[in-house]
């Protein structure tokens, strides 16, 4: 399994602080030019549930409006009479003004992300920025917390939305003299323009590789044609995801891996090194101003975890299971490298992949190239919505002559079968823009909640960069893609089936390291035989996937796990290095010291692999490791499923009760053990990984 892009499955906008955190960007495609003419003001409707078109300067107004309108109801907040204070005139009229806010602005911070004209996605990408400050400025207002602080809640919803909303507050220095909290405020505001500069410069990043067609050798013919050729007969390759895995897992000379592995480890090292060395000073004196010895510390208080000591027992510990497995598959990929160069003594970063891609088809008999052909992306999102149509009673229905931002993006209603309501909307955005961001991610839009008496329609996007599909061929996925599609789908369903009153508590607003859960159990469910079968279909034939072929791919699956996992755990504690350190960090120093110390080997000189860690600038900063923390619920949830059968729809309907629908209504261990029926172990992870974590 290729591991460089699990990092960024889950992009998330960290601009408001509690609230929601994921944004979709809208753009406009030329054939919603002439609804947009027809009216001034945008109207949401089932063909539109978010604007896609925007003429220039709009982001900006719209943006400005919406903070001014918000600006002016919290300052009715602050200023009610004493009489005029309730529990609905400060607690809840906040959490609705703050939704009200992040519905207005997410769709336009998504724009920045996707939005095919530069100009206007750079009004989205100010518009991220603005974001980010206005919720340090309300989080940061003594005026709101005392008015909010003094509430009395009525139900246990309600104090879970007073606990919740005050200890921001309380997080955001509302404690410190007037003095401090203004200096917290400075440098947070500071932080989060750090932050999006950070990620617009990715997104940004154009870089290209030139290689002759010899360099190349072994590359899918159907995947050469999708290079740019020069003149000279050489190929532009891009560090966008396609190009890169294809190189990787391919390219048969070790020099244009190490060459790719290099550039794509190199991405804007130049700028984003430097704001995020300056980002973790800021974020040291902030923490250390709030009263926490570290960031970590700051950023663990009030997650599962709880504090920085219990994530580094678990990284530890899993660092010595997983020292052995991976070091048993590294002498195995060894050993496939002494066939090609009986002068090799080790096995280098840019080889896994490749030399992995060689184990496949040695010892289970399949070549990725082959297994494409069975998964056009048609057929696979029929699959998967077959697959979480039944195990949550909902049925996705595309709507025909949608608007959206570019004509490749297509628009799907959520249907509840008990009755054939609409529930929510999911956009998909799967192929590669210049200028788009760059991985997989999972983005909010419209959050759902109680609104005048009704629930709300919930809208998000998934955002990807498959292969584009060609003239004579769709566009067809890796199992691996497959994988990760299954994952951000699973974001959508905790996303879409919310039925949390509160938008400031609803969808995937939970706790930093259980959000990872629902996304990473469901897709467990591509390695069921049953699933995996049922997504497929050869794009000729339409015929599906032979069973020992089947067989084969699902048996391989642990013959990685020990390297991607490995490189999971040293993303983890790479982060959790930046985070607790007390002085000015070398990030690529520590980069490189915790490469060695995860793997036993340095990676190459000169690659400088934290200016393009988009989580650590993009709401993961000491929570990466929120991804292996998750991964040993899922699998406990994953359990429970296997025992019963992986489509069993009452236990999918549990599923989403227990936990999809909950939002961030209880801690995230109360809803595990709601659903388990007992408490949430490690034993399903060790069986997984075929390790012993016993010990802790
Ligand atoms: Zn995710």
């Amino acid at each position: 399994m290729h591991t460089s892009d699990y990092r960024t499955r889950l992009y998330r906008f960290s601009w408001l602080i509690v609230l929601t955190a994921i944004c979709l960007l809208t753009a406009g495609s030329l054939r919603n030019t002439r609804e947009k003419e027809s009216s001034d003001v945008f109207v949401p409707g089932p063909k539109s549930p978010i604007q896609t078109h925007y003429s220039p300067g709009e982001i900006t107004e719209l943006s400005e409006a919406a903070e001014r309108t918000a600006v002016a109801s919290l300052d009715a907040i602050a200023a009610l009479s004493e009489d005029g204070c309730t529990f609905d005139t400060t607690v809840l009229a906040f959490d609705r003004i703050m939704t009200d806010y992040a519905d207005a602005v997410c769709p336009l911070v998504l724009m920045g992300h996707v939005y095919p004209e530069a100009g206007i996605a750079a009004e989205g990408v100010s518009c991220e920025e603005s974001a980010s400050v206005f919720a340090t400025r309300v989080y940061t207002r003594r005026d709101l917390y005392d008015a909010l602080r003094e509430q009395t809640p009525r139900t246990p919803e309600e104090s879970r939305l007073y606990d919740i909303t005050i200890r921001e507050f309380e997080k955001n220095g509302l404690k410190l003299s007037e003095e401090r909290l203004a200096t917290v405020r400075e440098m947070k505001t500071e932080l989060g323009r750090l932050e999006t500069q950070y990620s617009a410069n990715l997104n940004n990043d154009t870089t290209t590789l030139e290689f002759s067609a010899d360099e190349l050798a072994g590359i899918p013919a159907t995947t050469l044609v999708t290079f740019q050729e020069t003149q000279q007969g050489t190929f532009q390759v891009t560090l966008k995801y396609p190009d890169y895995r294809a190189v990787m897992t391919y390219a048969e000379d070790p020099e244009t891996r190490r060459r790719m592995y290099a550039a794509y480890n190199n991405r804007q090292a130049d700028t984003n090194t430097a704001l995020l060395e300056d980002a973790i000073v800021l974020r040291q004196k902030i923490a250390r101003e709030l009263g926490y010895s570290t960031w970590a510390d700051y950023r663990t208080h009030g997650r599962m975890a709880g504090n920085t000591t219990t994530v580094m027992d678990f990284l530890t510990t899993m660092q010595e299971s997983l020292k052995e497995k991976c070091r048993d598959e590294m002498a195995e990929l060894l050993v496939i490298k002494k066939d090609l160069n009986p002068e090799a003594t080790t096995v280098d970063p840019w080889d896994v992949t490749y030399l992995q891609e060689i184990q496949k088809k040695e010892e289970y008999a399949y070549d990725e190239e082959e297994v494409r052909e069975y998964f056009p992306v048609d057929t696979v999102l029929q699959g998967l919505f077959e697959t979480y149509g039944t195990l949550f009673q909902i049925g996705f229905a595309e709507i025909s002559d949608a608007l959206v931002w570019s004509p490749d993006v297509r628009l799907f209603a959520l249907n509840s079968l008990a009755d054939n309501s609409t529930i929510g909307y999911l956009y998909l955005d799967l192929y590669p823009r210049e200028g788009k961001y760059g991985h997989f991610c999972a983005s909010e839009a419209i959050s759902g909640r109680i609104m005048d008496g009704t629930y709300s329609l919930p809208v998000m996007t998934i955002i990807g960069n498959f292969h584009k599909p060609e003239e004579n061929r769709p566009s067809l996925l890796t199992i691996t893609e497959i994988e990760t599609l299954f994952h951000e789908a699973g974001h959508g369903m905790h996303y879409l089936l919310t039925q949390a009153p509160y938008g400031t508590l609803s969808g995937f607003n939970v706790e930093w390291d259980f959000v990872e859960t629902p996304s990473q159990t469901l897709e467990e469910w591509v390695w069921d035989p049953e699933v995996l079968e049922s997504l497929s279909g050869h794009y000729k034939t339409s015929g599906k996937i032979p069973e020992s072929l089947r067989d084969r791919i699902i048996a391989s699956r642990c013959a990685g796990a020990g390297n991607l996992y490995s490189r999971l755990l040293l993303n983890s504690l790479e982060d959790m290095r930046f985070h607790t350190a007390t002085e000015p960090v070398d990030v690529t120093e520590v980069w490189y010291q915790t490469h060695e110390d995860v793997t036993g080997t340095r990676p190459p000189a000169g690659t400088h692999q934290p200016a393009s860690f988009g989580h650590l600038m993009g709401g993961y900063d000491a929570g990466y490791y929120g991804y292996l923390w998750s991964k040993v619920y899922a699998l406990n949830i994953v359990d429970v499923f296997r025992e019963t059968g992986m489509t069993n729809r009452a236990l999918g309907m549990k599923f989403r009760d227990e936990i999809l629908s909950k939002g961030n209504m209880d801690d995230g261990m109360v809803l595990l053990e709601n659903f388990l029926g007992r408490e949430p172990g490690t034993d399903a992870l060790c069986r997984y990984l075929g390790i012993d974590i016993s010990q802790e």
